[in-house]
């Protein structure tokens, strides 16, 4: 979002009843309130952050934007995603390292044990359609690829505008319990390889 757009949304905010909007907005006014990034919580400020805050109120010392003002309005995002969660909590997994938001819960359950994910698809009809999609976010990430075990599976990763879809389809020709098959999801920050693994489980039946 660029600046136009966003002291745009901090004018159109002003307009807005907070009261009458849904409950993502609270949902967003109590991250933030709690969050290190709120200039409130931020003990050492400077003189200019201390002359900013007393005019605008808390804001966020990521994307210097008034809390209240920009968490009334839907299209704004945080800048470290820590709103992803309130979108779908039931399904988001939040981790200190990464946000995994599973964007296909009619096709497979995604559950965090111990350091993997699981991907389970359940039962799938014989050729049906598996692919299924998760939305990969952290702050800085690059070098973005991925790989599956073995050739039944197959991955495609999509950029966003600052996260990834992170695509997953497996060859239900194949009929049988998938067992032992895995995914990753890789990427770089602060000069560190991380990869993020997905147990695949399911099986599929004619
Ligand atoms: S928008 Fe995000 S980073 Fe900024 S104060 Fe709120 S929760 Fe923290």
């Amino acid at each position: 979002m660029d600046v136009r757009s966003k002291l745009f949304n901090i004018v159109k905010s002003r307009f807005i009843d907070g009261e009458k909007l849904p409950q993502w907005y609270e949902d967003r006014l109590e991250i933030c309130a709690g969050c290190e990034l709120n200039s409130k919580n931020v003990e050492s400020k400077g003189s200019l952050s201390k002359g900013y805050e007393s005019i605008v109120g808390a804001f966020c010392t990521s994307c210097k934007c008034p809390v209240d003002k920009k968490a009334k309005i839907e299209e704004e995002y945080c800048p470290v995603n820590k709103w992803a969660a309130i979108k779908d909590k039931e399904n988001t997994i939040v981790s200190t390292l990464h946000t995994i938001q599973n964007l296909s819960p009619d096709k497979v359950k995604l559950e965090k044990q111990g350091t993997f994910y699981l991907l389970d698809f359940g039962t799938m009809k014989f050729g049906s359609d598996s692919r299924i999609t998760l939305n990969v976010f952290s702050e800085g990430m690059s070098k973005i690829t991925s790989k599956g075990s073995c050739g039944c599976l197959t991955t495609e990763i999509i950029a966003k505008e600052r996260d990834y879809d992170f695509s997953v389809t497996y060859n239900t020709n194949l009929e049988g319990e998938i067992e032992g098959k895995t995914v990753e999801f890789l990427y770089t920050k602060s000069n560190i390889r991380t990869a993020i693994k997905f147990l695949i489980k399911g099986r599929v039946i004619r």
